[in-house]
């Protein structure tokens, strides 16, 4: 079964804030990642053509890899974009709403860094990039009562087809956070299919509203970020993450099971 990386991204910068250091990249590592995908002869692709080719709508090409960015960070605009248009690569950015710098009455969450503005998102959609939505408030959805979920995932995507112009399909979870509750909401939200974390390769088993993504960050130096896009040992890769992941999730179980026992008592 054909499986491709789909990589998350969030910061590129040289200097960003210390909170979100550990997941940024810097800009002369991200060039570099672009050229190892140019020479290995990768084809780069949009989130939202990948739906349509792991349900065999299309075909994929040979050597597909799939760059996601989360939050809307201003240096998106700034470093990567210059970079990613250089290297004619398809990427697709996800954004919090909210928490854009001019989101104005929107405003909405605390952003840990230097956000984008309305302006800057409709040059990244216009210069090709896919804009997805990633909620408006960056909230642990899973952890959202109904109406609460549903405004997060409505209000995300109204603003910004309002804005761009046009649909918005792709949806990614605030930390990777899903639950089936959570993607049946994505799902009558209106969009097509939505990315989680995982650190495991997508394929199509995967499922369309919770495709698995591989994480890229300041930890990743060029030997580890092509054995990511080659899919080679993303067991042994992604270990420690993992481990880490599944410590959180049963914290965040035990922390909602004591919520419901208060509830209830
Ligand atoms: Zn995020």
């Amino acid at each position: 079964m054909t499986t491709l990386p789909i990589l998350m991204y969030h910061s590129v910068a040289a200097d960003p804030d210390p909170q979100v250091l550990d997941l940024s990249v810097h800009p002369a590592d991200f060039g570099a990642q672009l050229e190892v995908l140019r020479e290995e002869g990768f084809t780069t692709m949009t989130f939202g053509e990948v739906r349509a080719a792991l349900a065999g709508e299309t075909e994929l090409p040979a050597r597909p890899v799939v760059l996601t960015f989360d939050d809307g960070y201003a240096d998106f605009h700034r470093e990567a974009l210059p970079r990613l248009i250089a290297h004619r690569t398809s990427a697709t950015l996800f954004v919090t709403t909210g928490w854009l710098a001019d989101a104005g009455p929107f405003a909405s969450g605390r952003p840990l860094d230097d956000t984008l503005t309305w302006e800057q998102v409709g040059d990244v959609d216009a210069a090709g990039v896919e804009i997805g939505a990633h909620s408006h408030s960056h909230p642990q959805l899973d952890q959202l009562p109904g109406d609460l979920l549903r405004e997060e995932l409505t209000t995300s995507r109204e603003l910004l087809e309002e804005q761009l112009g046009h649909r918005v399909t792709s949806l990614a979870y605030p930390y990777g956070y899903s639950s089936r509750r959570v993607r049946e909401a994505a799902a009558a939200a209106g969009y097509q299919h939505a990315a989680a974390v995982a650190n495991t390769a997508a394929g199509a088993t995967s499922s369309t509203y919770a495709v698995p993504r591989l994480t890229v960050d300041r930890s990743t130096d060029l030997a580890r970020f092509r054995r990511i896009v080659a899919q080679q040992d993303l067991g042994a890769l992604y270990l420690r993450q993992r481990v880490l992941t599944a410590g959180y999730a049963a914290v965040r179980r035990s922390r909602s099971a004591a919520r419901t026992w208060c509830r209830l008592g």
